[in-house]
């Protein structure tokens, strides 16, 4: 017999686990991989199962929407589809509204309940994962919720690829030059890895479309990128960072430390230091906050929101439950440092998965845990086609050296071999035949055509004006 059918038999654990994952994201899919892979034996034998729930049935790779907003990926690359990945779990596309611990329940919504009306249903676990990420910081700028645009989903990214090409579009067919000035001025605001890539990367792709329009010059367009603190991407240490301004400058982005953006109503980006621009674009990348589903669990959380944690990856005093990545607050092991607390990033969300996923199978055969700890080898950002920043054990890359560490690191990573190619064999391609600089916004109203010719309503876009005044 077995170590787990004696534990079962002396009533140490159920029958079967049920082992219920909130999240499909870096955490959600690495520790659902990781646990199909460590309780192979269990799941056939039917003593453990493993639940699933994300939001959408696929997997974000993140630090790839740059270079989808660009057009380097094509976004159908940039996810990893979660039922090919995990075979062996029950992949369920809905998303958890509530979590009672002490029972043991999820409130789970999913489209069926949606459909048919009723709702969320409750899902029993003896195991869960709580990975639900982060979600925008946002601040109460007037105008933000109208004009803002985010950057965290593909959705977002591919959006904000077509309405930049679509601004320029504008500009090129206009005669009224304010509508043209305020089409040409993109505002970033957040110079974290988020907001430097999205800008480094669109304005490299609009300096390279603008040789296709006869009457755009590349310095006729205004990229700022605005920062509350005195500098941009923190994760890749003061001095790079200082490099990252002067690159950002030296293409004529007006980078302003130390600035806030005040507010955006009708059109028009204000920043603290006083300055106007009549804009179109305003890009809110200013860092994240813990998803709110956190608050509705009965499980202790730091003031910073986010789930208190221990080193090996268990809710402090809530036997069960267990968290990674940006929901939780995960004791920083390594740093030395009482208090300290792992930075919310892909490199530590990936490898707390590992631990998470090998500690739950550990708990089910009553071995003991592993402790997280991983100290930061460095960091790597690109700013467009051949530009980049890195800090690899200490050594500081930039140019074309950083962009190669940049795409070889995040080749290495992203999910899945089949990925791997893929990505690869659109770099490849995108070498040799330059970036595609098409804008499908008409993707986002796919039925528009058809229902102007059955001649009903066609969707309304939000009223535009084109000199800033909604
Ligand atoms: C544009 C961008 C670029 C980035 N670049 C880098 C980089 O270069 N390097 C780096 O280290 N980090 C980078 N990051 C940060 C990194 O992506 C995150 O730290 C990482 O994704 C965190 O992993 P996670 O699993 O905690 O959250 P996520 O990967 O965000 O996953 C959260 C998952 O939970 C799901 N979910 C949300 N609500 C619910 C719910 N109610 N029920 C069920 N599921 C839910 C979401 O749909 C998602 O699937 C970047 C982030 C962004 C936005």
């Amino acid at each position: 017999m077995d170590k787990h059918k004696r534990r079962v038999r002396h009533g140490m654990v159920k029958e079967r686990a049920r082992i219920l994952v909130v999240g499909g994201g870096y955490v959600g899919m690495y520790t659902a991989l990781r646990l199909q892979r460590k309780l192979k034996g269990e799941l056939r034998r039917g003593e453990a199962e493993i639940t699933v729930v994300a939001p959408d049935p696929y997997m974000t790779y993140q630090p790839f929407l740059p270079e989808a907003a660009a057009g380097s990926i094509s976004p159908r690359h940039v996810v990893v589809p979660l039922r090919r990945v995990l075979d062996r779990c029950r992949v369920l596309v809905g998303e958890a509204e509530s979590v009672d611990h002490a029972h043991r329940t999820a409130a789970v919504t999913t489209l069926a309940t949606e459909e048919e009306g009723r709702g969320a249903h409750r899902m029993p676990y003896d195991e869960i994962v709580l990975a639900p990420g982060s979600v925008s910081r946002t601040l109460p700028v007037p105008g933000l919720a109208d004009h803002g645009i985010g950057f965290r989903t593909v959705e977002e990214a591919i959006g904000l690829r077509n309405h930049v090409i679509e601004q320029m579009d504008i500009a090129s067919s206009t005669r009224d030059p304010a509508l043209r000035d305020a089409a040409l001025t993109f505002v970033f605001v957040g110079g974290g890895y988020a907001g430097v890539e999205a800008l480094g990367e669109l304005e490299d792709m609009a300096r390279y479309a603008a040789r296709s329009y006869h009457n755009i010059e590349p310095d006729d367009m205004k990229w700022i990128l605005v920062e509350a603190s005195g500098r941009v991407l923190p994760e890749v240490g003061e001095e790079l960072g200082r490099r990252t301004v002067t690159e950002l400058r030296r293409r004529n982005i007006d980078v302003r430390l130390r600035t806030r953006l005040e507010s955006c109503a009708d059109r028009v980006a204000v920043l603290s230091d006083g300055s106007r621009f009549p804009t179109r674009t305003v890009v809110w990348t200013a860092g994240v906050r813990p998803h709110p589903l956190l608050a509705a669990t009965d499980l202790p959380r730091t003031g910073q929101g986010r789930l208190e944690c221990t080193p090996q990856l268990t809710v402090e005093g809530a036997p069960h439950a267990w968290a990674a990545g940006d929901a939780a607050a995960v004791p920083d092991v390594t740093a030395g440092v009482p208090g300290r607390t792992c930075a919310p990033n892909a490199q530590h969300a990936l490898r707390q998965a590992r631990v998470l996923g090998d500690n739950i199978a550990h708990a089910l055969r009553g071995e003991p845990l592993e402790t997280y700890a991983h100290r930061s080898a460095g960091s790597v950002a690109s700013l467009g086609f051949h530009r980049g920043v890195a800090q690899i054990r200490g050594r500081r890359l930039t140019g074309y050296p950083a962009w190669f560490v940049h795409r070889a690191y995040h080749l290495s990573r992203v999910p899945t071999v089949n990925r791997k190619a893929r990505v690869l064999a659109e770099w490849m391609l995108s070498g040799l035949f330059q970036r595609e600089i098409v804008s499908l916004g008409s993707l986002e109203h796919p039925r528009a055509e058809f229902e102007r010719a059955a001649g009903g309503i066609p969707p309304q876009e939000p009223p535009r004006n084109p000199k800033g005044s909604s």
